[in-house]
């Protein structure tokens, strides 16, 4: 049996917990929770929404799976989520988005992953106000972390039988910054001739992403352009509620759905389960359960083709828990 640390969360977070369980533990992956808690709710006892013993738990059983957490405002700390992926160095974001027949979307044939740079970029937060008037923030890319994710997406590429990458940069104004990304991932790519490598320029990806998603297949993005393609693409094929994600680094793994805690339907055991199940489904394959990853996708999907026990936002009345006895019906 495999440990994995479970995080459940807060807002939606444990419901939606609660039904990946149910569901994961239906396939007979040979796997077992250390169920860990983190977020508002433990602030209070321990001072802090990111307690010590779950960066313990995540250490000692490398894999991980999470709800969201909220990120509280205009307090010290500034996000569960950061934090998590600072301490791991997880540094590859990995969010797939690919049609489902049955959640509306205006296309019907995307199959899409983006993998996004996760430690440098704007998102380093090196901020500061140089007078009452303007702020300045520091856009850090080094060759070191544009090389290991450029090599995370050539080797995810063969991993999964995909075809091919295409980096995502505006190198033709931001020439030392996104210079230095187009270039590194330009050579890494030439270690893997079978695997084709194209560039475009980030504003032209959003069209295209628009216009023909059909054509891309991985998109290797630095932080902030990922971080923005990655709702793009969800927004393609029906939205958060189906949208999973994984944040990987050499050592830890920490799967969790893209959306957040939507607190407004806290405790209503009402919002969709799916994309936490596919955040479960993401981690089986990484831990090489690949029948009961295969399983599980094909149960989500037979249950959203079919629509008769899903949730408020793919047209259905289902709660959490009735869509999450369906796909495990859908198992067998
Ligand atoms: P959100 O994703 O929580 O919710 C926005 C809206 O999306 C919801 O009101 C709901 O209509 C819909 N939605 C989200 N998940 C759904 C689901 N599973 N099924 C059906 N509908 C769903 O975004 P927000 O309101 O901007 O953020 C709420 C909190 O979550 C904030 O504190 C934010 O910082 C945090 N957050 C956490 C994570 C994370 O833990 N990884 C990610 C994003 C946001």
């Amino acid at each position: 049996m495999r440990k994995i640390t479970l995080i459940p969360g807060d807002g939606i977070g444990p419901e939606i917990a609660s039904a990946m369980k149910l569901a994961v533990e239906a396939t007979g992956a040979e796997i077992e929770w250390e169920e860990i808690q983190a977020g508002s709710e433990v602030t209070e006892k321990y001072g802090t929404p990111l307690p010590d013993e779950v960066l313990e738990s995540i250490r000692r059983n490398k894999v991980a799976i999470k709800g969201p957490i909220t990120t509280p405002i205009g307090s010290g700390f500034r996000s569960v989520n950061v934090a998590l992926r600072k301490a791991l160095d997880l540094y590859a974001c990995v969010r797939p988005a690919f049609s489902i027949e049955g959640v509306k979307s205006n296309y019907t044939d995307i199959d899409l992953v983006i993998i996004r740079e996760n430690t440098e970029d704007l998102y380093a937060g090196i901020e500061r106000m140089v007078d009452e008037n303007t702020a300045e923030s520091i856009k850090r890319i080094t060759r070191r972390g544009s090389e290991r994710i450029s090599r995370f997406a050539f080797e995810y590429v063969k991993k999964h039988v995909r075809k091919k990458v295409t980096v995502v940069h505006k190198a033709n104004i931001m020439k030392m910054t996104d210079g230095l990304f187009l270039k590194v991932a330009s050579e890494v790519a030439k270690e893997y001739p079978e695997i084709e490598f194209e560039d475009r320029i980030v504003d032209n990806m959003c069209m295209q992403l628009v216009i023909k998603p059909q054509i891309y297949d991985v998109l290797l993005c630095p932080n902030l352009y990922g971080d923005i393609l990655s709702d793009l693409s969800a927004g393609l094929v029906g939205g958060l509620g189906v949208a999973p994600g994984g944040n990987i680094g050499d050592d830890y793994a920490v799967f969790e759905p893209v959306h957040g805690s939507a607190p407004k339907y806290k405790g209503m055991n009402k919002v969709n389960p799916t994309a936490m199940i596919l955040s479960a489904w993401m981690m089986l394959d990484y831990l090489g359960e690949s029948t009961a990853a295969a399983r599980l996708l094909e149960a989500v999907k037979e249950t959203i083709r079919k629509g008769r026990k899903v949730t408020y936002d793919l047209g259905g009345n289902a709660t959490t828990m009735e869509m999450a006895e369906e796909i495990v019906r859908h198992l067998s």
